[in-house]
């Protein structure tokens, strides 16, 4: 009996768009294919923009009433699909199904959260220094916008850069992680039955290096929102102000800390650094990745952490028994297990996992390293899988500087029951986002998400932040 492999293609103004086809496979069933993609050329990269460039104009030009019912529309789809959608997403990326509805449902409300801020004002109007003035600032959309999306969140992180800039009336050409394509190929379909016109949301679905270069050097793109590793992203800053000088937004590494303090609640430390060190199998820009732990606590975190990690149950993401999945590709899992060899080369004591299932599937022990430093490599460097180093510090003020010794900047966290320990964290964490007694990996939709440092390069992504980026700050002048 022959079964039929679901399939996703490039959408370029309104099109499905065939090529050759290469399958996108299971990280937790190693040969389950869960879908085929379309690869898409240069060409297509290039249709699909000059389809946008003709669109967006009409697209702007709508009345904002419309434009809120299609977004509305989506996310509604979204939301009513969270199941499947979820389930793909789990297959797939490899997280388990419930993060993945969570991702999924977020990304529905993302849709309809800006469908609604569509009603929000959207300029401002000043007392003019001359008589007879009457001044303004409006707001003009970007115009087309290139995304580039990473294959950690597969649905969510093209909704959040996609949801606002059509609403702020863009055009997109949406670029996704070839290791995700189903997700991004499932979002294409919704958008497309939304009643959305043709030309304004575009999907190619390829190489980097290929579809994604074309994005960053073509003339047709006013703007690129890209989320990816810091490498890369500077690779895209460099493209961006060679070709045109476009406009770029860049969400980008961590290695966030998490201090621990001697006044923390044990229990609310572990549960802490458990989510934000594990879950997701770390592969969460925002994953607590070092530990940074007061020296009257530590050998008690120490020993908890490493029992609760040691007691995780790894396993397919689609099991509800399963806490843990598999991490993304081979690729990762072995880069992952190099890390833990250059850990223990260093000096630093794996107290947990270290090692992968060595049954099918890329499926790794949490992994919790003691006796670190913050000069060491796995203390230094994003690993982007479920391992953490655990650095024992004296007292808050070395936390803050060990916390903040790092290039990146992206979230930052303390556990503590002193409020002053915390207004002081919230004071000079040097980090985009802070969190107290909280994992530094939950945020929300409607607050504003970026990093410093290399985590970030341009205005702050999601809530109503958004609109920096994906529209142009017109000054106007009228005199009467
Ligand atoms: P990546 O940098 O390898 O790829 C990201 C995207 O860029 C992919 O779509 C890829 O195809 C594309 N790309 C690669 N080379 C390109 C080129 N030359 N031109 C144009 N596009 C190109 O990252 P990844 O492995 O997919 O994702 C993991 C990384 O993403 C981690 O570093 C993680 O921290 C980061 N990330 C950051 C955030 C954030 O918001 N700060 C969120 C999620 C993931």
């Amino acid at each position: 009996m022959t079964t039929t492999v679901p399939h996703h293609l490039n959408l370029v103004d309104g099109e499905w768009v065939d090529g050759e086809r290469r399958p996108n496979g299971n990280p937790a069933r190693p040969g389950e294919v869960v879908s085929e993609y379309a690869v898409a050329g240069r060409d297509t990269a290039r249709a699909a923009i000059e389809a946008a460039r003709r669109a967006q104009p009409g697209w702007a030009g709508q009345p904002i009433g419309s434009r809120m019912d299609i977004l509305d529309r989506i996310g509604t789809t979204i939301l009513r699909r969270t199941e499947e959608l979820a389930v793909l997403l789990s297959r797939e990326e490899g997280k388990l199904l419930s993060e993945a509805r969570g991702e999924v449902t977020r990304a529905g409300q993302t849709f309809r959260y800006y469908a609604h801020q569509l009603l929000q004002p959207q300029g401002e109007v000043y007392s003019s220094t001359r008589p007879r003035v009457h001044a303004e600032v409006r707001r003009r959309p970007l115009g087309v916008v290139g995304i580039i999306t990473p294959w950690n969140y597969p649905i969510a992180i093209p909704a959040w850069k996609v949801a606002p800039a059509l609403a702020y009336g863009n055009a997109v050409v949406l670029k996704p992680a070839e290791l995700v394509t189903a997700s991004a190929g499932e979002l294409a379909r919704i958008i497309n039955e939304s009643g959305m016109p043709p030309g304004v949301f575009n999907l190619v679905m390829g190489a980097g290096r290929v579809v994604g270069e074309e994005l960053l050097t073509s003339t047709g793109i006013d703007g690129i929102s890209f989320t990816g590793g810091t490498g890369t992203g500077s690779h895209v800053a460099q493209q961006c102000l060679a070709h045109g000088n476009k406009r770029f937004q860049l969400e980008m590494g961590g290695k966030n800390p998490l201090v621990v303090l001697d006044d923390a609640d044990l229990e609310v430390a572990v549960r802490c650094a458990l989510d934000g060190s594990f879950f997701s199998s770390g592969q969460r820009c925002t994953a607590s990745s070092r530990l940074i732990v007061q020296a009257g606590i530590h050998d008690r975190f120490v020993e908890a952490l490493a029992a609760a990690a040691g007691a995780l149950r790894v396993g397919d993401p689609l099991d509800p028994l399963s806490e843990l999945g598999p991490v993304v590709s081979p690729e990762q899992l072995s880069q992952n297990l190099d890390y833990v060899r250059i850990g223990r080369d260093e000096g630093a004591t794996v107290v947990a996992g270290g090692t992968h299932r060595p049954d099918e599937g890329q499926f790794m022990r949490p992994t919790l390293f003691a006796d670190a430093r913050n000069d060491m490599r796995v203390a230094r460097e994003e690993i982007f899988g479920p391992v953490a180093c655990v650095i024992s510090v004296d007292d808050l003020d070395e936390a803050i500087s060990v916390a903040g010794d790092t290039e990146y900047g992206l979230s930052a966290g303390i556990v503590t029951t002193s409020l002053s320990a915390a207004e002081r964290f919230k004071r000079d964490a040097r980090s985009g986002i802070v969190s107290v007694n909280l994992p530094t990996a939950g945020t929300e939709l409607h607050l504003p998400f970026g990093g410093t440092g290399a985590s970030n390069h341009g205005p702050r992504e999601q809530g109503g932040y958004a609109r920096d980026f994906y529209s142009v700050p017109v000054t106007c002048y009228t005199g009467w």
